[in-house]
């Protein structure tokens, strides 16, 4: 609670506004100011400059808002690596009930024996299907389950004495967080090229491999929506000299149920929750980023993790099922990577997609490699049938593409100089989010989709169909591209830039 100078509580603006204008109330404070001695340093000097609205004003700011926004409940939103599916309402439905959303992480062991019970069941569950042993739910992005994995590897070297591993390797398609998460733990980064095909080179492997070597990293399928088939050599290679595999886990979409990094020969993976079991994202959050790891990297996880131990005494008075869920410190922990015990809210509703798939989330992962595929070859047709099919080929000539896949507009781009900017802005005018642009890297005017499982046919015929349609427009108008948007065509680079993340009071 928060007091200003004058002995109010926040409550007092009320009054301030004169009764007129305010679009919220605030709770009566449940302790009197006297009982809450806050240092007078860290009281309020001057009341906080809200703008003074009513409720009506603020409801319909806030759906204007919404409505200048463009999601995946508004539309089709194929925007690959990123795996944008839809967020099923009964995943909310279970995160708000109150034995969850009105918990606080500090509650003893014995409130939140329901809590932990989930986080268990998830925990195993993302063991069972990865092949690894032991799981922490702690980082909350893939590219943090990166830097935690990377971290474990990092302080088991150094446990074993092995301080001369300072490189990871990584292919050239690698998603960008994989070397960035690599450097931040402190690691040179050695990148290989892929083959023609877009699969990882052995030979170029081989020629980096040395006893310096701690970590590589790889995606599989690949960013370019390849399995990588020579995964296990690669593992091979790197463990015979004494290396670490981590398996970034952002593609799970396209293999879950049907095999697993364990089987590959991976010792580590991060999963990302909110792309693979739905949960709102982008914008920068909020997401989930768990990590598996292999029995000799367990005790380095961060702490705590779930466990649990046969009841003793009167702990049954509070037990949800026959066991005990404890929060356990590896003994080697790394630390904290969040604080509490990651995103509470995203695990649920996690859980709550894999807990309706069951066993049937086999069905689902091959469902979005066929629907990937599925849309592939309808662009393909609609783009024959518009006589457009020279303006685009394919970003790796591979036969089956897994849950995504890339094509390059290098040829429209030499030909009538459209670039897969000015396709992607042309898609928005049709009511789609553009699929990625520009990467991954090695794929020249790259665009990658991913339609996800959610998808119908007709979802997907449609938008091949508008696909064709947008390759059809004079390179003059998609230059301009987007102009139905409520905002055109943005500066990037400038946005990125000069940040204005705050409303102007000085300029009124
Ligand atoms: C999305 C993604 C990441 C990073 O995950 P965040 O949750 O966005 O931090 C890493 N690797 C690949 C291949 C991805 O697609």
């Amino acid at each position: 609670m928060v007091f200003d100078e004058g002995g109010g509580c926040l409550s007092r603006l009320f009054d301030f506004a004169g009764g007129t204008g305010m679009g919220y109330s605030q709770p009566e404070p449940l302790l009197s100011k006297d009982k809450v001695a806050l240092p007078s340093n860290l009281m309020r000097k001057a009341l906080p400059r809200w703008p003074r609205l009513s409720e009506p004003e603020m409801v319909r700011h806030y759906t204007w808002l919404s409505r200048r926004n463009f999601g995946i409940d508004t539309g089709f939103y194929p925007l690959g690596s990123c795996t944008m599916k839809h967020n099923p309402r009964v995943n909310e439905v279970i995160a708000q009930l109150p034995g969850i959303a009105d918990i606080h992480p500090h509650q003893p062991e014995h409130h939140l024996q329901g809590l932990l019970s989930i986080y268990h069941e998830m925990q195993h569950m993302l063991a069972i299907c990865s092949g690894m042993d032991d799981v922490t739910l702690q980082p909350v992005a893939g590219a943090q389950g990166e830097f935690t994995a990377v971290r474990c590897v990092q302080e088991y070297f150094r446990k074993r004495g092995e301080t001369q591993r300072t490189k990871v390797i990584v292919p050239d398609s690698a998603h960008g967080t994989n070397p960035a998460s690599a450097a931040m733990a402190g690691y040179d980064i050695v990148e290989i090229p892929s083959l023609e095909n877009g699969r990882i080179d052995l030979e170029a492997l081989k020629a980096v491999v040395d006893d310096t070597v701690a970590l590589m990293m790889i995606t599989n399928p690949n960013t370019l929506g390849l399995f990588e088939t020579d995964v296990p050599e690669a593992s091979e290679i790197v463990h015979a000299a004494g290396g670490q595999m981590y398996y970034d886990g952002a593609n799970f979409n396209a293999i879950l149920g049907r095999t697993s990094p364990g089987l590959m020969g991976f010792d580590a993976v991060h999963f990302n929750l909110h792309k693979t079991f739905s949960q709102p994202h982008g914008g920068g959050g909020p997401g989930s980023g768990p990590i598996g790891v292999k029995s000799h990297l367990a005790e380095f996880l961060p702490s705590p993790v779930v466990k649990k131990r046969p009841i003793v005494g009167d702990e049954a008075k509070f037990a949800v099922d026959d066991m005990w869920y404890t929060w356990y410190e590896p003994e080697h922990t790394i630390g904290k990577v969040q604080q509490w015990h990651g995103n509470a809210g995203a695990i649920i509703r996690c859980w709550a997609y894999y807990r309706r798939y069951g066993y049937g989330l086999k069905d689902m992962s091959e469902h979005a490699v066929l629907n990937a595929n599925y849309l592939r070859h309808a662009l393909h047709r609609e783009a024959k049938k518009a006589d457009v099919s020279h303006m685009f080929v394919d970003g790796a000539e591979a036969e089956v593409a897994k849950h995504e896949f890339t094509i390059s507009l290098q040829p429209a781009k030499e030909a009538v100089g459209v670039s897969a900017m000015d396709v992607a802005k042309g898609l928005l005018d049709l009511g789609y989010m553009a699929p990625t642009v520009y990467f991954p890297l090695v794929v020249p005017e790259c665009m990658m989709f991913e339609p996800t499982e959610t998808e119908s046919r007709d979802t997907l015929d449609t938008f091949a169909k508008d696909f064709a349609q947008v390759l059809k427009v004079d390179a003059q108008t998609l230059h301009e591209a987007p102009i139905t948007t409520p905002v055109r065509r943005v500066d990037e680079v400038y946005a990125a830039r000069n940040l204005c993340l705050k409303h102007p009071f000085d300029e009124e």
